[in-house]
């Protein structure tokens, strides 16, 4: 058969933009897809025709080779050797031109029996400390995967002859009609087991505990997830699904977290935030000095920069904030009472907010 030209194929002119290539691939893809055309032959063809023009048209380095020279340019036969591109090439390559929408599910998901299988996913829960959240760990998690037994054996499933799909004529009033669906005997995988070890069950797996180590990156937040590609359940005759790690903060008992920052609420003596004082504060990294300058309201807040979280996205790291608290004493001895009744009247006790104290809601607009 003479090859088409790839233009004509999805009914472009040679100066179609890669947009336009690209919604043309989409439109014929769509409508030769062989989930709308379960056994037909044509439809395949046109449907493989259609993804190798594509791969040739979207690319512009092979498109100018093309453009240059035809399909000698691409080395014979589009440079796909013999029998131009499977159907596993297409699904994987071309898979997502359609985006999310409803057309992940038309290449995604539901029958056909075409696409590889993957196995299934395994999620664990991984409790984390601020100071592993923030700098970022390595961590050993035990998980049991379904793995294929060693000396497991396949062959080709005899109830499908190893297509993964059995095919059914139905007679009804408009005449017959073929469906196809999974096959039950080999779940689609098209393979059966042949020969295995005893403790290895019907699909030939057993269930191996492994140490797995992960490398977090320092910024995660509870409930973010991560993904390890291929450390899932793995399944005969497919992929393996994946390992899925869910992140749990543990809370912290001195430090809360407020997206990259944290809080800490400092309390000081009322001597102190007169008087000041050199104070420790504990941080991600450890305990700091800080200093309270004589004459420190309560509510102040003092910033210590870089002190907070890493930034996922990047290097840079949140910063604490502190909340100064004046701790007024609750219960008084008498020579303290005796003390601090001799300075009741002292004007320099007398409660004077001038402009330069902030409000507490100017205060939160400046640091957050
Ligand atoms: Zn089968």
């Amino acid at each position: 058969m003479e090859k088409r030209d790839y233009y004509e194929v999805l009914g472009v002119s040679k100066s179609a933009t890669a947009d336009e290539i690209k919604k043309a691939y989409r439109k014929l893809a769509i409508q030769y897809h062989p989930d709308k055309n379960p056994d037909n032959p044509e439809a395949e063809e046109k449907f493989k025709e259609a993804a190798e023009a594509y791969e040739v048209l979207s690319n512009p380095e092979k498109r100018q080779r093309y453009d240059q020279f035809g399909h000698q340019g691409l080395g014979g036969n589009g440079g796909f050797g013999g029998g131009g591109m499977n159907m596993e090439d297409i699904f994987a390559q071309f898979g997502d031109i359609f985006g999310g929408g409803g057309f992940s599910s038309f290449f995604g998901g539901g029958g056909g029996g075409r696409r590889t299988k993957k196995g299934t996913n395994l999620r664990v829960k991984l409790k984390l400390n601020l100071q592993e959240i923030s700098n970022g760990v390595e961590k050993k998690i035990k998980v049991k995967r379904h793995v294929v037994a060693p000396g497991v054996t396949f062959k080709s499933c005899s109830t499908c002859q190893g297509t993964g799909q059995v095919k059914k004529v139905v007679n009804t009033m408009l005449g017959q009609m073929v469906s196809a669906s999974t096959c039950a005997v080999c779940g689609g995988s098209g393979q059966i087991v042949d020969k295995k070890p005893a403790e290895a069950d019907s699909r030939g797996l057993i269930v191996k505990e492994e140490v797995i180590t992960i490398n977090i990156p320092g910024g995660v937040a509870e409930g973010m997830q991560l993904s390890m590609s291929g450390k899932g359940n793995e399944i005969p005759g497919g992929i393996p699904g994946d390992l899925l790690i869910v992140i749990e903060e543990i809370e912290d008992k001195n430090l809360q977290r407020d997206g990259n920052n944290v809080v800490y609420d400092l309390y000081i003596s009322f001597i102190e935030a007169a008087l000041g004082a050199s104070i420790e504060v504990p941080t991600i990294d450890g305990r700091v000095k800080i200093k309270i300058d004589p004459g420190t309201q309560s509510g102040k807040m003092l910033r210590l920069k870089g002190k907070g979280i890493k930034d996922i996205n990047g290097y840079s790291r949140g910063d604490q904030l502190i909340m100064v608290n004046v701790w007024t004493p609750t219960q008084l001895s008498k020579e303290e009472r005796q003390a601090l009744e001799g300075m009741r009247d002292s004007v320099n006790f007398q409660p004077d907010p001038g402009k330069s104290e902030k409000s507490f809601f100017d205060k939160m607009k400046e640091f957050f």
